[in-house]
């Protein structure tokens, strides 16, 4: 059953903003680029609301793209057609989610979570759209999408007829109020929520997620893959799962086939979270004879008590939270990856494997693999890949600065 709409702002005033911006944003705005900043803005026809459309013009009044405007971000149009101009409308929004669902289609019929909307990399810039069982959650990054959300939300309920539908906001959004239409992170659009975590199953594997206060959306749908290839490889295995979260990399290694599990994060719900997880599978008897222990702590200084109390394991997981949200930060990030190496291979018996993720997209593939060997190195030990991997395909990557997603697989 679905629950009543709840009252959304109102649509857009079908306001349209002349632009005209500097050669560099020109060339970038050619070549599909899907930002726009403010000082690259060097004429506007008018002031504007979130939310208006912003269309941009060359020196000789060409069109060269058209988006959504937001005057309280540095990122002032982000940029939903380039090249030819469109009507914006309900059919246009409706046509880029049958799109982004038409991408996904191979998404197997045991995973009933996937991300449905990748922001830029499916056209919708600054929206994230997960599903979760018969639940979505819309997150926004930007302003200029409240009053567009009376028009998706037909959308979604025509397409995939959710029961629950759950707006999560970016923090930056929370500072004006006076768009935000008395919504706040984690509203209900639609339906009723009990403010219980959601079940949903992964490859076949239930999982809760908490979407309505949960960290991103509730869980962390790109590393299916990568945990899916971590069950692969577990078997008889002692598994140390560093960054855990909810577990996700534990209940999969222990599907595998692993001994043992161990669980560390410095979150206690997600721990608690992580048991749940763990439970609501033991109905699998690989689940059922995997011993899983949860440790709640600094991954650095749990990393060092292990090294000095002399624990080993067979693999160990390290998939942290992005270190370098900036440019100025990434010098330290590779200094955390680094060290997080040398200190885990210390725990990581002779053969052992090694899965090291990194999510910041500050840090190239390059430097994040070549660091990881360096750490090696310096530990005295040889690191035998056994893969690379990136993005799964329900987060495609459509421009430069969307891919942020690269793990190592090796034997160490
Ligand atoms: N591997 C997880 C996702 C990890 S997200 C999965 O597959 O679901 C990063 C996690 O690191 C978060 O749960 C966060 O609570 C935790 N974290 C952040 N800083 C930490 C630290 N210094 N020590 C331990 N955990 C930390």
């Amino acid at each position: 059953m679905q629950g009543a709409i709840q009252n959304l702002p109102p649509t857009p005033n079908g306001k349209r903003i002349a632009m005209r911006v500097n050669p560099a944003a020109e060339r970038a705005l050619r070549q599909g680029h899907p930002w726009l900043f403010a000082d690259a803005i060097t004429r506007q026809s008018q002031q504007g609301q979130p939310g208006d459309l912003a269309v941009i013009f060359d020196r000789n009044r060409k069109f060269i793209a058209i988006g959504l405007y937001d005057p309280t971000s540095v990122i002032r149009v982000r940029i939903l057609q380039h090249r030819q101009p469109i009507l914006i409308d309900q059919q246009w929004f409706a046509q880029k989610l049958i799109d982004a669902i038409q991408i996904r289609a191979e998404i197997p019929e045991n995973t009933n979570a996937f991300r449905l909307v990748h922001g830029e990399n499916d056209h919708l810039p600054g929206m994230v759209i997960d599903r979760y069982a018969q639940s979505i959650v819309i997150k926004l990054y930007s302003l200029a999408w409240m009053p567009y959300l009376a028009m998706l939300i037909p959308i979604l309920n025509n397409l995939l007829k959710p029961e629950l539908v759950v707006l999560r906001l970016n923090r930056k959004m929370l500072l004006f109020p006076e768009y935000l239409y008395n919504y706040s992170d984690g509203s209900v659009l639609q339906g009723t929520s009990s403010n219980e975590a959601i079940l949903f199953v992964e490859n076949g594997i239930t999982f809760e997620a908490d979407i309505r206060n949960g960290q991103k959306t509730g869980f962390f749908l790109d590393q299916r893959d990568n945990r899916a290839r971590v069950e692969k490889l577990s078997k008889d295995k002692r598994v140390l799962n560093i960054f855990s979260y909810t577990g996700g990399f534990s209940v999969y290694a222990a599907r595998g086939g692993a001994q043992k599990v161990v669980s560390v994060d410095l979150s206690k719900p997600a721990l608690a979270a992580a048991q749940r997880n763990y439970s609501y599978n033991r109905s699998d008897p690989a689940v059922a004879a995997c011993h899983h222990e949860i440790h709640a702590g600094d991954a650095f200084e749990v990393l060092q008590d292990f090294v000095n109390n002399k624990l080993t394991f067979d693999m160990l997981i390290l998939d942290p939270p992005s270190f370098a949200k900036r440019k100025s930060e990434i010098k330290k990030a590779l200094s955390a990856y680094h060290r997080l190496t040398s200190l885990g291979l210390r725990v990581l018996s002779p053969g052992g494997i090694l899965v090291q993720a990194s999510c910041s997209s500050r840090v190239s593939k390059s430097a994040f693999f070549e660091t990881i060997h360096q750490a090696a190195q310096q530990n005295s030990r040889h690191l035998r890949e056994i893969e690379r991997t990136g993005h799964p395909i329900d987060h495609p990557i459509k421009f430069s600065g969307g891919e942020y997603l690269k793990c190592l697989f090796a034997v160490a």
